[in-house]
């Protein structure tokens, strides 16, 4: 085994060859310093997979914080401490040229939970204790770095079993009860590596774990809600949530995404709508769409929406209400009723509804000014006041609607509105 993944390790397919220069650097510099190192979760179940290793997770049988130093002091960077837990984030020189430019480097540690939800209490400990504070056996295993041990693997709880058989299996039958957030994240890898939820930890999911997410802040239910929209498959994935009982857990009301927009979140909107893609924005948005106002409100509070979110949420579902009295609105009328609404909600109405009215005020209608401005009324010893804006504004509408076509039809019926 060790060969086969000091082969994987040099696979520049799997482990591009700047990280594995990176991780050359941290073996050599832990191995002086007599501190064992390991990658753990994400990086070793990719391996095995044979899939592009994103993530480096490093961690040391020892401190952390020094092992970073002693690297910044060679290589260059700098460090972010976190001396509670004895992590440091290394910013990586430009010269390394990695992209994320930095690498989380942890004293390994044990976890304990005091209570369902609660946050765990951390002390630093072996490497055997940190594979086993993780969620799912096939995210606690560990390759080590430091010397000869270069491609050991430590599998302690099965993981390469449970690789083999496709499962995601929890490491106890607590774990959901202590972290229910896990169960969002045993679905969201079911559903990303095509895998099976092994059939106990299937029924972990049951109302003792789900009870538990009342203890959850929305910020952290959202957080994972989020990790969801930033997958390929977030409807599939939003779905088997629902299956599972998840979704109704929070209330009954909560939408199921609709299919027929999956394949609308990646969508790229064209260049001349002047739209800036948000696709987690967007996933939300698709979501919610069908639902009614009230339950947006309710998922807005409960998963603690940013105020972007929210205010996004309900205009998209105002204005899909108002779409039908809309429909034979002049142009003038539209662009009254859309100038306050956020660009990305105008596009993904668009997207669903394909009411050209709505591309129209993207890429012309909201750009139509006024050749006449404030200073021409001044100049004609217009008193400032109310009627400024009210005399602009139905300039801009005259041609908004095609009722004024050049600047003399434009100045005849400001003479008229005078
Ligand atoms: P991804 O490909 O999505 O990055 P990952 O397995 O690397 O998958 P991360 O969210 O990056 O997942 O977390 C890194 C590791 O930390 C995981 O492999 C897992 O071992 C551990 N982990 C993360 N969240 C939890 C959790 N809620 N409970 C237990 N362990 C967790
Ligand atoms: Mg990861």
């Amino acid at each position: 085994m060790q060969n086969e993944i000091r082969r994987h390790m040099r696979d520049p397919k799997l482990v591009p060859p700047e990280r594995q220069s990176l991780l050359l650097r941290i073996a050599d510099q832990s191995a002086s310093m007599g501190m064992p190192c390991y990658l753990v979760g994400g990086f070793v179940r990719s391996l095995l997979l044979g899939k592009l290793a994103k993530d480096l997770d490093v961690i040391v049988e020892g401190d952390a914080i020094e092992l970073g130093e002693a690297l910044v002091k060679k290589y260059g960077g700098k460090l972010t401490l976190h001396t509670k837990f004895r992590t440091a984030i290394w910013h990586l020189p430009s010269t390394f040229n990695l992209h994320p430019a930095t690498i989380d480097l942890i004293t390994a540690r044990k976890e304990t939970y005091k209570a369902p939800g609660a946050l765990p209490t951390v002390k630093p400990s072996t490497i055997d204790d940190d594979l086993r504070r993780r969620d799912f056996t096939v995210s606690a295993m560990a390759v080590r770095l430091d010397g000869d041990h270069f491609g050991e693997l430590l599998d302690p709880l099965g993981g390469q079993d449970d690789l083999k058989q496709k499962l995601i299996r929890v490491l106890h039958p607590r774990s959901f009860v202590d972290d229910p957030t896990r169960i969002f994240r045993a679905v969201r890898f079911e559903q990303r590596l095509a895998f099976n939820l092994e059939s106990s930890t299937f029924n972990l999911i049951n109302s003792e774990s789900l009870a538990v997410f009342e203890k959850l802040s929305g910020e952290r239910i959202r957080h994972e809600v989020d990790l969801i929209f930033g997958e390929e498959n977030p409807a599939q994935m939003l779905a088997r949530l629902h299956e599972v009982g998840v979704l109704n857990a929070f209330d009954p009301g909560l939408p199921i995404f609709n299919d027929r927009y999956s394949g609308l979140i990646d969508s790229k909107p064209p260049e001349e709508f002047g739209v800036s893609q948000n696709r987690i924005l967007l996933g939300y948005l698709f979501w919610i769409i069908d639902s009614s106002i009230g339950t947006v409100e309710f998922i807005s509070k409960r998963l603690d929406f940013t105020s972007e979110l929210s205010n996004a949420s309900v205009a998209a579902i105002q204005l899909k209400n108002d779409l039908p009295l809309l429909k034979n609105a002049k142009p003038s009328e539209w662009t009254l009723r859309l100038e306050k609404i956020p660009l990305i909600v105008i596009y993904m109405l668009w997207l669903i509804s394909n009411e050209s009215a709505l591309k129209e005020f993207l890429v012309k209608w909201r750009h139509v000014k006024a050749t006449i401005t404030g200073d021409d009324l001044k100049a004609r010893g217009i008193p400032l006041g109310p009627r400024y804006k009210e005399v602009l504004s139905q300039l801009r509408n005259a041609w908004l609607d095609g009722n004024v076509k050049n600047h003399k039809e434009e100045e005849e019926l400001l003479n008229t509105l005078l």
